[in-house]
């Protein structure tokens, strides 16, 4: 499988074909008698919220390099989610949290128009649940503790599907405060 359409066999290098199967052209590989499915990347992420507000870290890599979001990436191919949540946490802002602590918020799909697409799944997690000090560590330019209200008059920018997520994970504490 591939997460970009792919346009040579990744096997043997032959110039792709199309096939259709299941309803839909496939990429298909005449050497090799196989499809190449092109398939979404899963990612996941966590929402760490405190009295502060929620973390969130300033992209510096495309796409969108220069917005914020989310802690998150891409999954290994032997990780699960809230392990790879969790290290993605410690990569980008040096906090380290238990994956067992981790719950379940939301899962969003979303492509760049690029032929890419992306599935990511949502954890979330109270600040007092973490070790260490965020700062910006690999691939991030700046990181900082909003609520939507101090976000917003704030020159930031949200990536993509990340306003929900960010919305998610406040909401998620304020009803947890007021349980
Ligand atoms: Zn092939």
């Amino acid at each position: 499988m591939t997460t970009y359409p792919a346009s040579f066999c990744p096997d043997c290098g032959t110039e792709l074909g199309e096939r259709r199967l299941d309803g839909r052209e496939r990429r298909y590989c005449e050497a090799c008698e196989r499809v190449v499915w092109h398939n979404p990347a899963p990612c996941a992420g966590v929402g760490v919220v405190g009295e502060e507000g929620v973390l969130l870290v300033q992209r510096d890599v495309p796409p969108g390099r220069g917005e914020w979001s989310i802690p998150g990436g891409h999954l290994e191919a032997d990780e699960p989610a809230p392990v790879a949540a969790a290290r993605e946490l410690d990569e980008e802002t040096g906090l380290r949290v238990d994956p067992d602590a981790l719950e379940l918020l939301d899962c969003f799909h979303t492509s760049n128009g690029d032929g890419k697409y992306v599935v990511s799944v949502g954890y979330v997690v109270h600040a007092h649940r973490c070790d260490g000090t965020a700062t910006a560590r690999d691939e991030v330019r700046a990181i900082g503790w909003f609520t939507p209200e101090s976000f917003a008059p704030y020159e930031g920018v949200l990536h993509g599907d990340h306003t929900g997520r960010f919305r998610a994970v406040w909401d998620w504490f304020r009803r947890d405060a007021t349980a």
